[in-house]
C-alpha cells in the first residue's frame, strides 16, 4: 500500500449509487490526496466517510472562476489534487474538462482511475448493438434546440446515449421518435440501487407507458441505430449508371456508383457496356 501520492491530478471514478462499486484503489487515492476537488462537499462527504478518507475537500465546477483553477493547477505542482464528482466518472456530463485541459497544458502528471459511468452500464443492460455509439449526454430542454441537436445525429448508424430526468423522459422519448423513427430503445432506471429496472420497447411505446406516470430516480435512455438501408434496385443501378455515363468514360463511371450506391464495381462495369452497346 502506498503512504504518500506523486504530486499531479487524480481523476476518481465513483459509484453511480451503490457505495460498494467504489473501486479499492479509488478509495485508497482518496485517503491519500492532499486534497479533494468536489462539486458538492455534502455529496463527497458520505463516499469519503465510506471511504475512510479525512482529506479536505474543496468546491470545483468548470464555471468556477480562472483563480481558483489556477489554484488547483499550482498546487499540483506539489501536492496530489483529486478530483470527484458526486456521481460516476468526472467529466461524463460533469466537471472537470478544463481542469484537465490546462493541467496538460501546464504539463502537471494526470493519471484518471477507471470506474462505473451511467452511460456504459446502460448500454450493457439495454441489449442494443454495442458496436458504434454516442454519448449525447443531456438534450436541450427547450423543444426547438432538442429537435435540433436530435436531427443532427438521425443519420448516423449509432447507437445514441441520452442522460434524462423522469419529468421530461415521455416528451423526450416522443422528440426521438419524430425525429430519429420509432426506434427500439431502452430507458434504464437506478442503475445499481434498490429499485434498479430497465424497460425495453420502441420509442413510441415508451413514451406512451411513461406518459401518465413519470419514473422516479436517475435514467439513462438508449436508443438503437436507424434499420438497415435498403439495398439500391437494379432500376436505380442502371438510372445512376446512365447519369454518370454522360459525364464519365465507362469505368469511372462504375466506379462512381458502385462508391455512391455501395454495388460491386466490376458488376456495375459489366452492366454499364451492357448499357452502352
Ligand atoms: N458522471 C456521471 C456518470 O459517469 O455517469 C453522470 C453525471 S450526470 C450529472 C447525472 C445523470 O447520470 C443522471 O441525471 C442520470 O441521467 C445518469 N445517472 C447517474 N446515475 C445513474 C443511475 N444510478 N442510474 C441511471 N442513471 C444514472
Amino acid at each position: 500500500m502506498e503512504t504518500s501520492l506523486a504530486p499531479g491530478l487524480y481523476i476518481v471514478a465513483g459509484p453511480i449509487g451503490n457505495l460498494a462499486d467504489l473501486t479499492p484503489r479509488a478509495a485508497e487515492i482518496l485517503r491519500l490526496a492532499d486534497v479533494i476537488a468536489v462539486e458538492d462537499t455534502r455529496v463527497s462527504a458520505k463516499l469519503l466517510r465510506h471511504a475512510g478518507s479525512d482529506r479536505p475537500m474543496v468546491p470545483y465546477h468548470d464555471h468556477s472562476s480562472d483563480t481558483l483553477r489556477q489554484r488547483l493547477l499550482e498546487r499540483m505542482v506539489n501536492e496530489s489534487v483529486a478530483l470527484l464528482s458526486d456521481a460516476g466518472t468526472p467529466l461524463i456530463s460533469d466537471p472537470g474538462y478544463k481542469l484537465v485541459r490546462d493541467a496538460r497544458a501546464a504539463g502537471r502528471f494526470i493519471t484518471s482511475l477507471p470506474g462505473p459511468s451511467a452511460a456504459i452500464t446502460a448500454l450493457t443492460l439495454s441489449g442494443l448493438p454495442t458496436d458504434r455509439f454516442l454519448f449525447m449526454g443531456f438534450l436541450p430542454s427547450k423543444a426547438k434546440a432538442r429537435a435540433d441537436s436530435l436531427a443532427e445525429v438521425s443519420a448516423l448508424r449509432a447507437t445514441l446515449i441520452f442522460y434524462e430526468s423522469g419529468p421530461r423522459l415521455s416528451a423526450s422519448l416522443a422528440a426521438m421518435a419524430e425525429t430519429l423513427g420509432d426506434r427500439d430503445a431502452a430507458v434504464a432506471r437506478e442503475i445499481s440501487k434498490t429499485f434498479e429496472e430497465t424497460v425495453t420497447g420502441t420509442l413510441l411505446s415508451l413514451s406512451t407507458r411513461y406518459a401518465d406516470a413519470p419514473p422516479k430516480g436517475e435514467i439513462v435512455v438508449i436508443v438503437g441505430p436507424p434499420g438497415e438501408a435498403e439495398p439500391a434496385s437494379e432500376e436505380d443501378a442502371d438510372a445512376a449508371l446512365r447519369e454518370a455515363m454522360e459525364r464519365l468514360p465507362v469505368s469511372k463511371a462504375a466506379g462512381e456508383v458502385a462508391k455512391k450506391l455501395g454495388l460491386d464495381r466490376r458488376e456495375l462495369y459489366a452492366r454499364a457496356m451492357t448499357l452502352k452497346g
